[in-house]
């Protein structure tokens, strides 16, 4: 099984982890993930809960732009996110 590699400055290579998913339960919408990605692959979204208030919570919507970077898992106060390794098909 191969997946995507990348390099270092050195020339090092490291398997990189891209963006899977962002557990909409624990996100408590502060919008730093947003802030710090540099790929657009997040935004707010927002539904009604079963009280009719309204509930906000970060979702994927350019997943195919993330280029592995990691920052988002970083800055979240509540390990929202899940990386994987992408396979090479
Ligand atoms: S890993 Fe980087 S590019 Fe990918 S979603 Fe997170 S911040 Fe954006
Ligand atoms: S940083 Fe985490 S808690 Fe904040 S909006 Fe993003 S996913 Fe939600």
């Amino acid at each position: 099984m191969a997946f995507v590699m990348a390099r270092t400055k050195g020339g090092g290579e490291w398997v990189q982890k891209f963006v899977e998913s962002i557990d909409k339960e624990k996100c408590i919408a502060c919008g730093r993930c947003y802030k710090a990605c540099p790929s657009s692959v997040m935004t707010l979204d927002a539904e009604e809960d079963e009280d009719g208030d309204e509930q906000k919570f970060m979702i994927l919507v350019n997943a195919e732009n993330c280029i592995g970077c990691l920052v988002c898992a970083k800055v979240c106060p509540k390990a929202c996110y899940v990386h994987l390794a992408q396979e090479i098909a």
